[in-house]
């Protein structure tokens, strides 16, 4: 199946409203202009240096998403590229977004990642450490980030009783932040939920964005990487 058919009965499977992020890392401009030519405007990519790469041949009405692991000393080179950063997972990471929002003059939307997969992890937040950065008297200053909502991944298993959870898990985290700090604000809206082999259980459990990579543009090699 080509990049084309993928994205066509991918998007036959979403309902209106779940947000499509076509992940594009590792993948090369062929075939992320492939998807481009199917209509799709939003691409998601997990390294700072590729993204650049990226936004620098392609089309630049392309809405890029960063959804990989951020280390602060690269904020600043990635800032002015990305619309929306799904991985925040400490205050720092955010204040040093804000910062260099400010100074590129421009507001990112950003959501805040929690850990809710059974693996082991460096990444991702608890509620607990959420609740601390959004009741953060620094957090309320910040003028440069929107935060719009949260991101997850699930455990990698084929038990889809473990996957359904960790997904309500994520929505339950969402609705409670919700009613403590967002309750008069629609801009915190979205849930980052689901990747290929688990996103129909996502869209289920409330997902807004699904993250699609190799549904839409077959398995990765990472030997391809331009
Ligand atoms: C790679 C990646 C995806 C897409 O994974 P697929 O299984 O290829 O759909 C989604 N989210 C994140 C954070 C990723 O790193």
């Amino acid at each position: 199946m080509s990049v084309e058919e993928n994205l066509i009965q991918v998007r036959s499977t979403l309902p209106i409203g779940v947000q499509l992020v076509a992940v594009s890392k590792t993948h090369g401009d062929t075939e992320i202009m492939e998807a481009y030519n199917t209509g799709q405007r939003i691409f998601g990519e997990n390294k700072v240096q590729e993204l650049l790469r990226k936004w620098e041949s392609l089309p630049k009405d392309i809405e890029w998403h960063f959804i990989g692991h951020l280390q602060t000393n690269k904020v600043k080179q990635l800032v002015s590229y990305v619309s929306v950063i799904h991985s925040v997972d400490s205050l720092k990471l955010l204040s040093v977004i804000s910062k260099e929002a400010e100074l590129a003059d421009k507001i990112i939307t950003v959501l805040l990642e929690f850990h809710i997969a059974s693996e082991e992890s460096k990444f991702g937040l608890s509620l607990n450490g959420a609740i601390e950065i959004l009741a953060s008297p620094e957090t309320r200053r910040m003028k440069n980030v929107r935060i719009g909502g949260v991101m997850g991944m699930a455990t990698f298993t084929e038990n889809e009783e473990i996957i359904k959870s960790e997904f309500e898990q994520l929505r339950s985290y969402f609705q409670q932040l919700k009613a403590m700090f967002f309750a008069d604000d629609d801009l915190f809206c979205e849930i980052s939920m689901g990747m290929s082999d688990d996103y129909p259980i996502a869209v289920s459990a409330g997902s807004t964005i699904v993250r699609i990579g190799s549904k839409i543009f077959g398995t990765r090699s990472y030997g391809n990487v331009q």
